[in-house]
């Protein structure tokens, strides 16, 4: 006889919001780990990532005492543009949004466009439109770096979002100080569904270490590299060998540039800049797998990857 499988709070919370505003370093905070990449420039996070929080039964579930597993996507967030890659992040986005049984909707709150609904700009507005029409589950509001507001200003900002209408609660947050990240937690699971868990309870994404490698990688181009580079970039790892006996990782991984006038900008003078990548993106992966790591990189020109559909499926991005 099978056992029966044990009862949760568990559902999809999706992430969502304009490119920048924070939903990556939101999940890295709510997980305590750097699991996405997270830099200051928007379209850092090309694809769908799930990130998985377990929870011991807690008294403010509604006093069923179940344990409780939310599984967070983490999204492009809501794009504008045509380009074969930009079209993938907005159906990532559009798909995730669609089907959660929870949306949290992130804005900057340190933005002053994005202090009202009526301030917004046309292209955002539609945007984040188009996102909200494919939510249908509850809303949550997030208004995200606090940090960065003043207290008095704080109140006006909430009051203009309320009155817009459509969230069942308006939450402000730092999600880099992690200010205000228990409500939302608490916010989410009362709105969970009982069943059973979805992923064991020892797994903290559904993305295989290869992928969250080259993420990692990804993450310093867009850190250490200006202007347009980062996004004429793209990272696939070709390598990956865990030896047992030495209890290290062992990874190879290639960085694309579209033209050939990109590859000396990622090298950088005498090859310092891919060797400062390379030194601080084993770091990251090293925490994250928790071993030590080589990492190769190389640097190839593979051109128009991210115009055509071709491209960006060999790039992963599928
Ligand atoms: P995403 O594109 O929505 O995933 O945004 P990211 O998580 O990549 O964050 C974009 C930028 O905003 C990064 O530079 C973050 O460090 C910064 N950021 C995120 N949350 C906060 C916050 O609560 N306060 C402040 N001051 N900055 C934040
Ligand atoms: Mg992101």
């Amino acid at each position: 006889m099978e056992a029966e499988p044990i009862q949760a709070r568990t559902g999809l919370v999706a992430i969502l919001g304009l490119p920048n505003v924070g939903k990556s370093t939101l999940l890295n905070q709510i997980l305590g780990v750097r699991l996405v990449a997270v830099s200051p420039r928007p379209q850092t996070t090309r694809n769908r990532i799930l990130g998985v929080k377990n929870l011991p039964p807690s008294p403010q579930d509604g006093g069923d005492s179940l344990p409780v597993q939310i599984v967070f996507i983490d999204t492009p967030g809501a794009q504008q543009g045509t380009s074969a890659l930009r079209r993938y992040m907005r159906e990532e986005s559009l798909a995730a949004a669609g089907d959660c049984d929870v949306a949290l909707v992130l804005i900057d709150a340190s933005e002053r466009d994005q202090q009202a609904p009526a301030r917004m700009g046309q292209g955002e507005a539609a945007a984040m439109r188009a996102m909200l029409d494919a939510v249908k589950a509850p809303r949550l509001l997030l208004l995200n770096k606090i940090d960065q507001v003043a207290k008095t200003q704080l109140l006006p900002i909430i009051e203009a979002w309320n009155q817009a209408g459509g969230w069942e609660e308006i939450i402000p947050i730092s999600a880099s100080s992690g200010d205000g990240v228990d409500r939302v937690l608490q916010a989410v699971v009362a709105r969970l569904p009982v069943g059973p868990r979805l992923f064991p309870e020892d797994m903290v994404t559904d993305r295989a270490e290869r992928f969250l490698a080259a993420e990692l990688i990804r993450e310093q181009l867009f850190r250490q590299l200006g202007e347009e580079v980062p996004y004429a970039t793209a990272v696939t790892v070709e390598s990956f060998e865990e030896r047992a006996g030495r209890g290290d990782v062992v990874i190879g991984a290639v960085i694309h540039v579209e033209r050939e006038s990109q590859r000396p900008i990622v090298l950088g003078k005498g090859g310092r800049r891919i060797k400062e990548i390379g030194a601080r993106a084993r770091q990251a992966i090293s925490e994250l797998l928790a071993c030590p790591v080589h990492l190769r990189l190389f640097v190839r020109v593979t051109p128009g990857w991210s115009r055509e559909q071709r491209g960006i499926r060999e790039m992963g991005y599928e």
